[in-house]
């Protein structure tokens, strides 16, 4: 089942959910109007259909591969990057002074959510450039950016971020990596890193890691981590590649899934870097790559759910076996199997909703300098993150049990996509580190921006409630819950909130599901029977998961290690 790109159903949830027009409205993107972004997504989605998703298969079967220290990427990356190169996708959202678009983050990540859908493997390597462009775009000496932004903007170069050490996961603060001043302004970088996606290929001229370590008066932990651009080549005085850096991919890891995605074990020695932002000031300039790569990766989820939807669908649609009650053969008319697509398309709906109202916030934030639309994109990004990927897992899954014992055999491809969606949940942060930044470092404003969302929800269904009596009211009321769920969370202490983090994120996004699917319904009375399905069906899941996390931390701590392991 080839993929068709979903351009029109993701023009709906900016037009008539997100308020994409706020974003237009104002000065910075008065260019962003409805039509270039129409002409925009169609035109990536042609790219994606045409050149990026036929790959798909073909690129979990032929893996990237190192040979003699070079990585290769697997078969028709090098024509499909090509035309993302040219086509100027890497740099839809960066600054026009360096090359880029210009346009508002919104687009990209719709574009980057198409592309996933394509190749996930490959997106991910245009989605890290992009990050790197935003860190060096917000930290990056003059000299710095004017060197590398226009040739990674082109995509003639790409990124890749390096924070994971063997010893140093979640807990980014532990790293060993060292930065030694050289005295003429660089650096001798010198440690390992694993896992570093894209860490090498022959589809670019040149690599640049952006690379955390420590400086000799670095203090232990996150406070005392510097940034550093080390470039797989050195610039030349031209500005092009020159002589090779003290670096080099030790191996490339063999995964679960997105095999055409080289996984790279890194060693650095001595190499050449230059700090990116102030000494000792890394994770503030990583976090502008990670909040942007959250997101993304949110949207990796929400890009594995569609294309696995769609499978499933196109499946569901042909297989007959056994009889409904009705008479019908086609599996797609008993009653479970359609519980289960529209779970699929319920999920798949919300999930694409949070990330582009995350989006949205985001641009608004740049565009107006509003603090108000800066915590609602901050609040937005642990659940777009943690939720899209959820819903990535969890439709893939059902991709899987909707073809039966065909969904376990890899020829189908439906395995691929849970295959592939595994890591999303794990990467850029586990669902687990999200849900607590939600409860913690997102809630610092004791709860405000959490607190306006709930309102708008809560105002939108009191004013649905002519309409759609029922579904307006349960909307309300499960808004109310939420309200009242965060107070009793910000009363607690710290353990208590983490325990109940994950079931307060996905509470979060349920209320959130409900409120976009009425917004959907009074929009769009085609809309009303999946709206309906979200809200007497899926909406309900939070009263379980509100009543779990008002458990807190005691119970689970008297489940004792010894007892675990009886
Ligand atoms: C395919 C792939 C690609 C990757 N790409 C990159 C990349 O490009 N660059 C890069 O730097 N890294 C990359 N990573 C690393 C990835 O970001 C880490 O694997 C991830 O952050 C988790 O760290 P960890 O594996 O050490 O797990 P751990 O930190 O050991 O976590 C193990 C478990 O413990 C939980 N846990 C850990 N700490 C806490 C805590 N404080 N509170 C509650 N629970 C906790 C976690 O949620 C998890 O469930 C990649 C990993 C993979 C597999």
């Amino acid at each position: 089942m080839p993929y068709r790109a979903p351009v029109a159903e993701i023009r709906f949830v900016l037009d008539r959910i997100v308020g994409f027009d706020q974003v237009n409205g104002t000065e910075l993107f008065t260019d962003a109007t409805p039509d270039t972004v129409e002409a925009i997504l169609l035109e990536a989605g042609k790219l994606v259909e045409t050149e990026i998703a036929p790959l798909n298969k073909g690129s979990d079967q032929h893996h990237s591969r190192l040979e003699n220290g070079k990585v290769r990427a697997a078969p028709g990356f090098d024509r499909a990057y090509a035309a993302i190169r040219d086509g100027g996708w890497v740099g839809v959202a960066s600054s026009p002074d360096y090359g880029g678009m210009g346009l508002p983050f919104t687009v990209s990540t719709a574009v980057n959510e198409m592309m996933a859908s394509g190749c996930l493997a490959l997106q991910l390597k245009p989605l890290l450039s992009q990050g790197q462009i935003e860190a060096l775009e917000h930290h990056a000496s003059d000299a710095l950016k004017a060197l590398y932004l226009p040739k990674l903007i082109s995509g003639e170069w790409s990124g890749t971020m390096n924070l994971t050490e063997p010893h140093a996961g979640s807990d980014v603060g532990a790293l060993r990596s060292k930065a030694e001043p050289k005295g003429d302004g660089s650096y001798a970088v010198t440690g390992q890193k694993i896992f570093i996606t894209w860490g090498d290929s022959d589809l670019v001229e040149n690599v640049c890691h952006l690379v955390l370590a420590r400086l000799p008066d670095g203090a232990p932990g996150t406070k005392g981590i510097s940034l550093f651009m080390v470039p797989k080549f050195l610039p030349d005085e031209n500005g092009n590649p020159g002589q090779a850096n003290s670096l080099k991919v030790v191996s490339i890891e063999h995964k679960l899934g997105i095999h055409g995605s080289p996984t790279c074990v890194m060693q650095f020695d001595g190499a050449t870097g230059w700090l990116v932002g102030a000494p000792h000031g890394g994770m503030a300039a990583m976090f502008t790559m990670m909040n942007n790569a959250r997101l993304g990766v949110g949207m990796q989820g929400v890009a594995v759910a569609e294309a696995a939807y769609q499978h499933a669908l196109a499946y569901a649609q042909d297989r007959k076996q056994g009889k409904t009650p009705l008479g019908a053969t086609g599996i797609i008319d008993h009653a479970d199997v359609r519980r289960m697509l529209a779970a699929m398309k319920a999920d798949l709906f919300t999930a694409r909703a949070i990330g582009l109202a995350c989006a949205v916030a985001l641009d608004m934030a740049r565009a107006t300098g509003s603090a108000e639309w800066e915590a609602r994109a901050a609040l937005l990004t642990p659940i777009a993150k943690a939720f899209g990927t959820d819903v990535g897992n969890e439709v893939a899954s059902a991709g899987v049990q909707i073809h039966g014992g065909m969904g376990f055999i890899e020829e189908t491809g439906a395995a691929q996509y849970l295959r592939d969606a595994r890591i999303l949940p794990i990467y850029e942060g586990t669902n687990g580190i999200q849900a607590m930044d939600l409860v913690a470092r997102k809630m610092m404003d004791g709860g405000a921006a959490a607190f306006r969302l709930l309102q708008e929800v809560e105002d939108h269904a009191r004013d649905a409630r002519s309409t759609q009596p029922d579904l307006a009211g349960a909307v309300w009321n499960a808004a109310e819950a939420l309200r009242e769920a965060t107070e009793w969370l910000l009363a607690q202490d710290l353990n208590d909130r983490f325990a109940g983090a994950t079931c307060y994120l996905r509470a979060f996004a349920r209320v959130l599901g409900g409120h976009y699917h009425l917004k959907a319904a009074l929009a769009d009375p085609a809309r009303l029977p999946l709206a309906t399905v979200t809200i007497k069906r899926l909406l309900p899941e939070h009263i379980g998961l509100l009543a779990q996390m008002r458990e807190g931390a005691a119970g689970l701590y008297d489940l004792t290690p010894d007892l675990l392991a009886q």
